[in-house]
């Protein structure tokens, strides 16, 4: 068959998680925590449904919601955002990527993505006829290299993808990377940025997200995109919203509107209770993994896996080259179905994987009993 996505068969996400079933190994492959979201959330969202609040919702989300976000983005970025014109919610960060590539890219333009990222990008971009550009981040640090990406700029560049903090490294965007940002549009003034902040709430050892919405140059040419089920440990339950100038939101809608239409009504009633009374949970959520993240780097000393740098997100980067010399895919395949946990290889985040790279990825957003039973079986590799 002609099939449009050649090079997409089912994602390393589905295939991992669906091996460490079988094999009833433990998952730190997809990322998703094994502990439950905030209770006043649950009982948020079943009072809704009880409530009747059970139909279609507005079209870019309930007004309660855009309303709590806006307050929050404020107080979190000092972000001048109207709830009515610049926040649309969506069915989680994917939901956004997608519309907001299909709201501005026509066939032919170019889309930078910086190597290894997220695997729902590219898709999106052929899907609307765009052509992907892949710059490589910095093989050992995972930064951004702005000269590589100026030089991958041409006059059909019309969007450039950022996401900060990075699936799957844990690197962050600094100071020096805003200021480059802000040279970047300057120069480039039909350049748009896709900024991916889904895990915004998990940055360590007293940094600050550089959210695209804290800089008014930057926001104004930009989709800042987040999910709530990084937020608040509930990533099925797909909510999201993406914050956009007016003019850049109204085409989003037009792809919203005919995408989904509105997202899952008694969460986002649910939500925006969390984000009303409990505005605390945010704020705890940078130490809350900051904890995790150390304990599990602790752990990992009993093992010959060498763990890399992490300064957000909740994903661990892992370097097994004392252990094995299998290329990363063989690596997570043999340690999920003979040692029992499951772990996601980097190839699949690269349009062209490099050479001999030995990185396996493991998400510690889990119970510390989850994180030590799994390097148990870790330390007798
Ligand atoms: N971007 C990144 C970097 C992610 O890791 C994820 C993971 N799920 C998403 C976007 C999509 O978010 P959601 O699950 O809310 O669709
Ligand atoms: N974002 C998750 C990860 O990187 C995967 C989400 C999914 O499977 N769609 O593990």
């Amino acid at each position: 068959m002609d099939t449009k996505l050649p090079r997409v068969g089912t994602t390393i996400f589905t295939v991992m998680s669906q091996l460490a079933m079988e094999h009833k190994a433990i998952n730190l492959g997809q990322g998703f925590p094994d502990f439950p979201p905030p209770e006043p959330m649950i009982e948020a969202l079943a009072r809704a449904a009880r409530d009747g609040r059970n139909q279609y919702s507005p079209m870019a989300g309930i007004p309660e919601l855009r309303e709590a976000i806006t307050a929050k983005l404020e107080a979190c970025y000092g972000a001048r955002i109207d709830p009515g014109a610049h926040v649309t919610v969506t069915s989680g960060g994917s939901e956004a990527i997608f519309d907001a590539v299909h709201a501005v890219v026509r066939p032919g333009d170019e889309v930078v993505l910086l190597d290894p990222c997220y695997d729902c990008y590219e898709p999106a971009v052929e899907l609307a006829g765009g052509v992907p550009v892949h710059v490589a981040l910095d093989p050992a640090t995972f930064a951004v290299d702005w000269q590589a990406v100026e030089a991958a700029i041409t006059p059909r560049t019309r969007m450039l993808f950022i996401n900060t903090p990075h699936n799957p490294s844990g690197a962050v965007l600094g100071e020096s990377d805003i200021t480059a940002l802000h040279g970047l549009l300057e120069r480039h003034p039909r350049l748009l940025l896709l900024s991916d902040e889904v895990y915004e709430h998990m940055v360590f050892d007293g940094a600050r997200h550089e959210s695209v919405l804290r800089h008014p140059a930057l926001a104004a040419r930009s989709f800042a995109v987040s999910s709530f089920g990084k937020t608040y440990h509930c990533t099925g339950w797909k909510l999201g919203y993406a914050v956009a100038p007016a003019a850049l939101s109204t085409e989003f809608r037009k792809v919203h509107q005919y995408n989904t239409f509105c997202s899952f009504t008694p969460a986002q009633y649910a939500v925006a209770h969390m984000l009303r009374e409990h505005a605390d949970h945010h704020e705890e959520l940078p130490a809350f993994y900051q904890a995790k993240r150390d304990a599990f780097r602790a752990m990992l000393g009993d093992t010959r896996l060498r763990p890399l740098p992490v300064s957000g997100g909740y994903f661990q980067l892992v370097d097994y080259s004392e252990v094995s010399d299998l290329d990363d895919a063989s690596f997570c395949r043999w340690i999920t179905t003979e040692h029992g946990v499951a772990a996601i290889p980097l190839s699949p985040f690269y349009r062209h994987p490099p050479q001999g790279q030995r990185l396996a990825r493991l998400c510690f957003a889990k119970d510390s009993a989850t994180l030590e039973a799994a390097v148990a079986r870790l330390a007798k590799l």
